[in-house]
């Protein structure tokens, strides 16, 4: 596990998160103060103190409960890890997270997320893909309740995609435990590995392995940048690539698995709240269009002679724009491959990826065959050939209605009480007086995976500028806290007595 993270955010020196503004607590305003961006400082930045309720070493005290204050409870053990996991992976020149499958990075945030549960008294495993586990009652008990996300990150990711979701975990089961939640189901908190695909390209392959929707031949074959194949990588790692495949009997023993993440879009922001569940993940593909013309001059080839895939893919990328505003739907040519790929060639080949999502089939299936018409005729018309190849495909996941509207009844009465017990209808940090947001979303997580397999659901944690993988993605202070707060409300009620 890195150490040294401690010298460089003395606790007890200022507030970790920020002060929170005079007047303003309660209304938990977006972007509230606190949340410096990535930069020279470190993720959090260093700001004015006001450490009410806030003990250096991390351990929950009240604070004082008077006008403008509120007691600091669930956000303490959530910071101190926050900070000791910020450093790892970090790019000093971007600012942005680098933490690929098996790479050193990944192996630090791995080290500690085994340190977490060590420390806090957890049976601590990986299972046979290289996800990790800490147990809090009997792993072969089953009907566990299982809350976790990822550790590892795009390029330049943000610090938020992933870790907000794992270090929630064991702030949330310390929360229960200042509490004093009695547990009836066994706990656990997962990280599960590769989750952004940024290395091998497939997106999910812990989860996926677990599953059974990745086969063992084809994650045997996935290769990275580099050439360098994830047994290769699994194995310089100090795990066995020999044990990857299917986990049906682990899976079996889950009674429900709840994913926190960080709104990848501002939704909530929109709404006014910080904490919402999620109803679905859109259904999500990747389309590979080749354009191929004829490579010549760009100096000496006149106009009218030319055949140049660039002109027909760019039109096509406007389709694409155009056709999603039509769907209301959404559609991206992100990634482009050119060859020969010279200033001064008219290209041969341009190779463009078009990623799509949309709220239902029927629309995603409607602005693809748009995409692909219009790419077509102007092909046509321009002499192109053109090849459409669809890479990647997930069906829409519909989140457990029955999980999720539990989860929404134990958020909604953990709000009324909180109120009662400040006197007003709702308390800073969450509540709102209105019931929870159910919302949908475009990005694809572990938790998609698994609910063909166990009960799943989400929470999501607003996000003020619904920036991700960027490291501009952000949350405040106060919404983490919140999504800890909430998180736990939810773990207490589906595995306390
Ligand atoms: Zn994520």
């Amino acid at each position: 596990m890195p150490t040294g993270t401690a010298g460089e955010t003395p606790s007890g020196a200022s507030g970790p998160w920020g002060q929170t503004p005079s007047g303003t607590a309660g209304e938990t305003p977006s972007g509230t103060a606190g949340l410096t961006p990535p930069g020279a400082s470190g993720p959090w930045g260093q700001t004015p103190s006001d450490t009410a309720g806030q003990d250096p070493a991390g351990a929950a005290r009240p604070g004082p409960a008077g006008p403008g204050r509120q007691p600091w409870r669930a956000g303490d053990s959530f910071l101190s890890m926050w900070r000791e996991l910020a450093p790892i992976g970090r790019h000093p020149g971007s600012g942005g997270y680098r933490r690929h499958a098996w790479t050193a990075a990944d192996l630090d945030c791995r080290a500690w997320f085994r340190a977490q549960a060590e420390a806090r008294g957890l049976a601590y495993e990986t299972d046979r893909n290289g996800n990790q586990w800490a147990w809090l009652g009997d792993p072969l008990a089953g009907d566990a309740v299982v809350t976790g996300s990822h550790l590892d990150s795009v390029p330049d990711g943000g610090a938020f995609d992933g870790p907000l979701g794992v270090v929630s975990s064991f702030a949330a089961l310390d929360e229960l435990r200042r509490r004093g939640a009695e547990f009836t189901r066994p706990l656990a908190v997962t990280n599960f590995g590769d989750e952004e695909g940024a290395r091998f390209g497939l997106a999910c392959v812990g989860s996926r392995l677990a599953a059974g929707q990745l086969t063992v031949a084809d994650a045997h074959r996935l290769r990275d940048g580099d050439g360098t194949t994830l047994p290769v990588a699994m194995e310089a790692a100090g795990y066995d690539p020999a044990a990857i495949g299917p986990d049906p009997e682990r899976l079996a023993r889950i009674g429900a698995f709840v994913e926190l993440h960080v709104e990848q879009g501002r939704a909530l922001d929109l709404t006014g709240d910080p904490v919402g569940i999620a109803s679905a993940i859109w259904p999500h593909g990747r389309w590979r269009f080749d354009f191929r013309g004829e490579a010549n001059h760009a100096g000496t080839t006149r106009l009218v002679d030319r055949r140049d895939p660039m002109l027909t893919y760019a039109e096509t990328v406007l389709a694409a724009r155009r056709e999603a505003e039509l769907t209301g739907a959404l559609a991206t040519f992100g990634k482009i491959a050119v060859e020969p790929n010279g200033v001064n060639a008219i290209p041969s080949l341009v190779r463009g990826w078009l990623d799509s999502r949309a709220a239902d089939q029927a629309t995603l299936d409607a602005l693809v065959t748009g995409v692909e018409r219009a790419a077509r005729e102007y092909a046509e018309r321009a002499g192109i050939d053109l090849d459409v190849v669809r890479e990647s495909f997930t069906p829409v996941v519909e989140f457990e209605h029955a999980l999720r509207d539990e989860i929404a009844k134990i958020l909604e009465r953990a709000g009324d009480r909180r109120g009662a017990d400040v006197g007003r209808p709702g308390q800073p940090g969450r509540d709102t007086g209105r019931p929870v947001p159910v919302l949908g979303t475009g990005a694809g997580h572990d938790a998609g995976i698994l609910s063909a397999s166990v009960p799943t659901a989400m929470l999501f944690v607003r996000n003020p500028t619904g920036i991700s993988h960027s490291p501009a993605e952000h949350a405040a202070e106060d919404d983490c806290t919140a999504g800890v707060e909430a998180l736990a409300d939810v773990l207490e009620g589906l595995a306390c007595s």
